[in-house]
């Protein structure tokens, strides 16, 4: 089953793909969201299995503010 990468709007295929969260749907299971390696990197997602118990299912970051320049975590 095809999955797109919702940060580059790009195919991830199987082997490359990174689940970051879960969407809710109104019936059934949530829908996995995928990242790609390239993004999860540049976005520092956290991969889905290293989230906490408490999870909601929306990807998280490893920084409150993604595009944050370094020298500012200084
Ligand atoms: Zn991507």
């Amino acid at each position: 089953m095809p999955a797109w990468c919702p940060w580059c709007k790009v195919e991830v295929s199987e082997d490359d793909r990174i689940m970051v969260g879960v969407v809710e749907v109104a019936s059934g299971p949530g829908r996995p969201v995928y990242a790609c390696d390239a993004c999860k990197v540049a976005y520092r997602i956290v991969a889905f299995a290293d989230h906490l118990t408490d999870t909601d299912g929306n990807p998280r970051y490893t920084d409150r503010e993604p595009f944050a320049p370094w020298s500012r975590h200084a």
